[in-house]
């Protein structure tokens, strides 16, 4: 229950009238109007994986979904006991400690994204990391809030000693000249802030292929169609897998869904809506865990089907290892 300032007063006065009179109407504890640190863990085989969120941002339902009716959206979202006026995205990342190295899947927004971002850095320090010891960071695909965590707006490395693995086709797309000049104005900002990014240890970047482990345990999935290199991830150890979708849905309260659905963001429509379709089918039907980028923390859980769509069911929250 949530107590007005207002009601919070009338409680006072009815206290003053009280035997108890003089007693502290308030508590010691001033509200925190914080939430908690926001990392979860969990294992995956002889793996160590922890979720880590870096806030959420809304924008207006309206043009979201390129090929959806406003009611339509509004109703799948109430359906979920979601607000029906705005579209929340949340972000979380995930590091994998494979008892060799700490290796990150994408690296949040860094501070260029949205005032209700930018807690990745406070939450992967509470969870008890450093990033002065993160080995490899592997990116998913090119965009922003998947990137900008690797350097500061000022330009300061913030993994200094890790090695930055990129899919070979998101790379030879954004850092292409041609395609650069070739984009509408709209999409400049995102191939300068590629060059931003990566430009200053370009020669350094590691470049891996699809069917490949950029790293002993972590499989490169073609999932393209968000972006034309876009990138999952099968993360497995003896008989644990975890299939890290990335963005193969933008919040899956909505795609896990509608997969047919489009997002603004899904620069090739019909590509992304096959891999989305493809990557929810093999989860469902292989019950792996999956973690979305863009789902509600901790992010991660299975995919059931559902009717024509599916549905993600959240994991239960694990006190123990
Ligand atoms: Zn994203």
């Amino acid at each position: 229950m949530q107590l007005s300032r207002r009601a919070a007063l009338a409680g006072t006065a009815a206290v003053a009238l009280s035997p108890l009179a003089g007693r502290a109407a308030q508590a010691a504890q001033a509200l925190s109007g914080q939430q908690a640190p926001a990392y979860y863990r969990f294992k995956v085989g002889d793996l160590e994986v922890t979720a880590i969120n870096d806030g959420f941002a809304s924008r207006p339902l309206d043009g979201f979904i390129k090929n959806a009716s406003l009611d339509d959206v509004k109703a799948v979202l109430g359906a979920a006991f979601l607000p029906t006026d705005k579209m929340t995205i949340p972000f979380t990342t995930l590091v994998v400690n494979t008892g060799q190295k700490l290796v990150l899947i994408d690296s949040g927004n860094g501070n260029t994204g949205a005032p209700t971002t930018g807690t990745w850095m406070t939450n992967f320090k509470a969870a008890g990391f450093d990033p002065a010891n993160v080995d490899a960071v592997i990116i998913s695909h090119f965009h922003g809030d998947h990137i900008n965590g690797l350097r500061l707006k000022d330009g300061t490395e913030v993994f200094p000693k890790a090695e930055l693995m990129v899919p070979a086709t998101e790379w030879a797309f954004w850092m292409s000249d041609d395609k650069m000049n070739a984009a509408p104005e709209g999409m400049k900002p995102a191939f300068a802030n590629v060059r931003r990014v990566f430009g200053p240890k370009a020669k350094d970047v590691t470049q891996f292929q699809w069917g490949k482990e950029p790293i002993t345990g972590i499989t490169a999935l073609d999932a393209h169609g968000h972006t034309p290199g876009h990138t999952a991830f099968a993360v497995a150890s003896g008989t644990g897998k975890l299939l890290v979708m990335s963005d193969t849905t933008n919040n899956p309260v909505l795609f896990a869904r509608k997969p047919e659905w489009t997002a603004v963001f899904d620069m090739d429509g019909e590509e992304a809506i096959k891999s989305r379709r493809k990557m929810l089918d093999m989860a469902a039907t292989d019950r792996m865990q999956v973690s979305f980028y863009h789902a509600a923390f901790p992010a991660t859980g299975h995919i059931a089907k559902d009717g024509t769509g599916f549905q993600m069911v959240p994991m239960s929250f694990q006190a123990a290892l």
